[in-house]
């Protein structure tokens, strides 16, 4: 095993003592892998990827599905996020990306990021998942005065080339409705967006899994695999599953340790969150915080906010690099800091949670649905941090490659294929580090 950060980040068997674990009932009726069996479909990873794809396989195509995961049901990044239900899942301009696969492409991108949102809404209505939704749109804002002619232009940009439906508040005006404080000098909104409580949306969704047929076991992680016969040998605690065909869907947990083909792919990177303790009405109103809507503050290392139902303040940025307890500790002391200089008017006020978790980020810049060539080893990684709105949409994408016998989704290219592998690939954390390093030079 290659792991890129700590181990302390790895601890599957650890739960994860985020803010979402406290607004659910804990008990976990899932079992563990313990006796040899066989399936058609192995999936691997029971995040949203790996929920989503096995639940349409098994309740669409009527597919024998079993699902492996190696924490608790409830334990990946898709338990744990921001719940922002935001896009686009790409880490490139518009620009660039004309340039890279034309106008056309790059439209169809944009009309499947929007399905995306509705594909994880829909979710939520079909299965009546309580999972706390709020908000009407997201916002993105300026942070700095010199941003809010980017902000325009965007807005712009989704309206007349993408057909998105948009709208720009100068900074006084988002001050009525948004919030005020020390990076606000303007936004725009953008619709679809709103936001989740992500454990419950993940707990709906495997619930409807297992109803559907779905075999799932959790503090299962699969250790290795082997190909005999044409078939696979999956091993997970010491018990072998043979199956016909197998779904990756292990995002930014992946290890580089069960195919050479997918290994190096991926650069996974921290990101946390901090949460405070209840605002009282007084509190909210210093900064005249009046919205449920998520914010995005676009300076290049991303501040991403909101307020949550019971007024404890959501905040979230890029974590460290380095992945331990300790380095998690410092980087959400840090993060406080931050928070508390843009929002100077609740410096006195505690932080009762903080975690962090790994997001998938290729160097493709934009997701990655597919199949291996010659292999039946299907994959669908690399959201560039936009996993509410892709994963789901994803992995019901990948199920339709899994029944198809075509090769190709009629999907954005943007989305299909593998990304490269990063060249001196344990160098990868360094190519962070200077990408960091650059970003906050810029942001000051
Ligand atoms: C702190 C944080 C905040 C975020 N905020 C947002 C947000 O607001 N909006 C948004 O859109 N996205 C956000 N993201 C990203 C989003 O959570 C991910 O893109 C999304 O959850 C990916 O889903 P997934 O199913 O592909 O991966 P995961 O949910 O990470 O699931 C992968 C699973 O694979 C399992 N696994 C790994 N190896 C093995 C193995 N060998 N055997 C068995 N199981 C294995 C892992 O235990 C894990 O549960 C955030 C991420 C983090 C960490």
């Amino acid at each position: 095993m290659n792991n890129l950060y700590h181990k302390d980040i790895y601890k599957f068997d650890e739960p994860i003592k985020s803010y979402w674990e406290t607004t659910i009932n804990t008990s976990n009726k899932y079992k563990t892998f313990e006796k040899n069996t066989k399936t058609n479909i192995l999936v691997i990873g029971a995040g949203y990827t790996g929920i989503s794809c096995a639940l349409s396989l098994a309740k669409k195509y009527n597919e024998d599905v079993v699902l492996l995961e190696a924490g608790h049901i409830g334990w990946g990044s898709s338990a744990r996020n921001a719940g922002f239900c935001c896009i686009p899942p790409a880490k490139m301009s518009v620009k660039k990306m004309i340039n890279k696969h034309g106008k056309q492409e790059t439209k169809k991108f944009f009309k499947n990021t929007v399905e995306g949102s509705n594909f994880t809404k829909n979710l939520i209505d079909e299965y009546k998942i309580n999972c706390d939704l709020t908000g009407d749109c997201n916002y993105e804002v300026a942070p700095h005065p010199s941003y809010f002619d980017s902000i325009k232009e965007e807005a712009s940009l989704y309206k007349n080339e993408f057909g998105i439906e948009t709208e720009v508040f100068a900074r006084e005006e988002f001050n009525e409705i948004g919030h005020m404080g020390n990076e606000q000098y303007g936004a725009f909104s953008y619709k679809p967006g709103f936001a989740i409580n992500p454990l419950k949306f993940l707990l709906g969704l495997a619930k409807e899994a297992k109803i559907s047929g779905v075999k799932i076991f959790q503090k299962s992680k699969v250790s290795k695999i082997e190909k005999k016969s044409g078939k696979f040998n999956i091993i997970s605690n010491g018990h072998i599953i043979t199956a016909n065909k197998i779904v990756m869907a292990t995002n930014g947990f992946y290890q580089d340790d069960l195919f050479p083909k997918l290994n190096n792919r991926i650069l996974p990177v921290i990101s946390n969150i901090i949460i405070t303790r209840p605002l009282t009405e007084d509190e909210l109103k210093s900064h005249n915080y009046v919205t449920n809507n998520p914010v995005l503050n676009i300076r290049n290392l991303l501040f991403y906010y909101r307020l949550l139902k019971d007024n404890r303040f959501l905040f979230g940025a890029r974590g460290d690099v380095i992945g331990s307890e300790k380095s998690s500790i410092d980087k959400s002391k840090k993060m406080e800091q931050q928070m508390k200089k843009v929002f100077p008017n609740w410096s006195h006020v505690n932080i009762d949670f903080h975690w962090r978790g790994l997001v998938a980020m290729t160097a493709k810049l934009t997701p990655s649905i597919g199949k291996l060539e010659d292999d039946e080893i299907y994959y669908s990684f690399g959201y560039q941090a936009n996993g509410v709105n892709t994963a789901p949409w994803s992995g019901n994408e990948l199920s339709k490659l899994i029944i198809s016998n075509s090769k190709v989704l009629n999907i954005s290219k943007f989305y299909q294929g593998l990304p490269k592998k990063f060249p001196f690939p344990k160098l990868r954390l360094f190519y962070l580090r200077l990408y960091l390093m650059y970003c906050s030079i810029i942001d000051r």
